[in-house]
């Protein structure tokens, strides 16, 4: 291993621990209030870096300051995008302690989505000590407000420089950290989403159930027209027969009618939300009805029709849940509860955020506090 010119470790005290060198910045930046946070705007101080060599694996995992990349011009995620990415959240409780939200179930997607694009596998373990050396050493950053958070973007990227299609031989793992604000100022809004029966997301065989890139930039199209028609979101339909609900615009869909609680289930052209799975597991630990089973846009309108559509929402890491209010559909406009948010919607986004801020009690564990990790000073120093 070699060491920066800092000379400084960081030892996590979990089972089989790495030694990660870290460099720390010369410059650090100001932080902005916890008032003025957006989503995705401001970054931390410093990222963590691991590179990949074919040979070689995973190696030299470390932490530096936050800093562009140079990038070779032929640079194969640059043409091909070959490139995963992953989202999740650490919180700062109103007791001081910061803790992550089901960081081993946003590892596991992670390698998932890895496997999906030919990049090898990441050690959960040692990803799971990037979380936590990069967030101990830029805790400052993790915003206190009820409702904001520290977003942080695992991602891997294909770095060989090469034109052709096949699987890269070098990648970079980096980790960058993103203090985001509230997503709702006050209370939770509803918003209006257009389904879509021209455009699709995925399709079943394709890259649906990965978080990577090149499903992001095929989305934009979409959501720019819809956003011309007075629109927030999209509603994806299944991509055969463009009847099925898939996703809203990032954020998988669930919908009550009657007293069951709907939602698609993970059959390869929709991602397998974690927040959407703590949805699911809440919701059957209240004892309510919940179907991972299709279902379609004439369901949900025949519903509307007859007054069964009790609420409509979709799931996601940054909003936890987003109400859906009102809903177009081939020149048609459907109000859901008044266009309200409702109480099944606002009774999950309470439970989900007092486990997160650790004001409820966890019976999931799905929150792990940051370990007590060593920052040391080493002899090469
Ligand atoms: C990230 C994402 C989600 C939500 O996943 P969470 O783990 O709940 O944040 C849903 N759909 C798509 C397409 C996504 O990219």
């Amino acid at each position: 291993m070699v060491f920066d010119r800092d000379g400084y470790i960081w030892i996590d005290s979990g089972s089989r621990p790495t030694p990660i060198a870290i460099s720390k910045t010369q410059a650090p930046k100001p932080r902005p209030a916890d008032d003025e946070l957006q989503f995705g705007t401001v970054f931390t101080d410093h990222m963590f870096l691991m590179d990949y060599t074919e040979g070689k694996g995973w190696h030299d995992p470390r932490v530096a300051p936050y800093q562009p990349f140079s990038l070779d011009p032929a640079t194969a995620v640059l043409h091909y995008a070959q490139a995963v990415f992953d989202g999740l959240k650490a919180f700062r409780g109103s007791d001081g302690t910061v803790r992550l939200f089901r960081a081993a179930k946003h590892i596991e997607r992670l390698n998932n989505s890895c496997e999906r694009l030919c990049i090898p596998r990441l050690d959960p373990e040692l990803v799971l000590q990037s979380f936590h050396s990069l967030v101990s050493l830029d805790k400052a950053w993790v915003p206190a407000k009820r409702g904001t958070a520290l977003y942080m973007r695992p991602t891997v990227i294909a770095a060989e420089p090469f034109l052709g299609v096949r699987p890269a031989k070098t990648y970079i793992y980096f980790l960058i950290l993103s203090p985001v604000g509230s997503y709702y100022a006050e209370g939770i809004n509803p918003v209006r989403i257009l389904a879509t029966d021209t455009y699709v997301r995925a399709v079943k065989g394709g890259t649906g159930a990965a978080k990577t890139a090149g499903n992001y930039a095929a989305s934009i199209f979409a959501a720019e027209e819809a956003k011309k028609q007075g629109y927030t979101q999209v509603l994806w339909l299944d991509a055969v027969e463009h009847k099925y609900l898939d996703e809203v615009g990032t954020m998988n869909i669930m919908v009550k009618i009657g007293d069951e609680v709907i939602t698609p289930p993970l059959s390869g052209s929709i991602l397998a939300g974690v927040t959407r799975d703590s949805i699911l597991t809440l919701c059957r630990d209240w004892g309510l009805t919940v179907s991972e089973r299709p279902i379609s846009i004439d369901e949900v309108i025949a519903a509307a029709a007859d007054g069964t559509l009790a609420e409509f929402w979709g799931t996601g890491t940054a909003a936890v849940v987003s109400p859906i209010g009102e809903l177009g559909y081939k020149g048609h406009k459907i109000v859901i509860n008044g266009g309200k948010t409702g109480p099944l919607t606002q009774k999950l986004y309470d439970a989900i955020v007092s486990i997160q801020y650790g004001e409820a009690a966890d019976p999931h564990g799905w929150t792990t506090a940051l370990p007590a990790a060593r920052l040391t000073k080493t002899a090469a120093g």
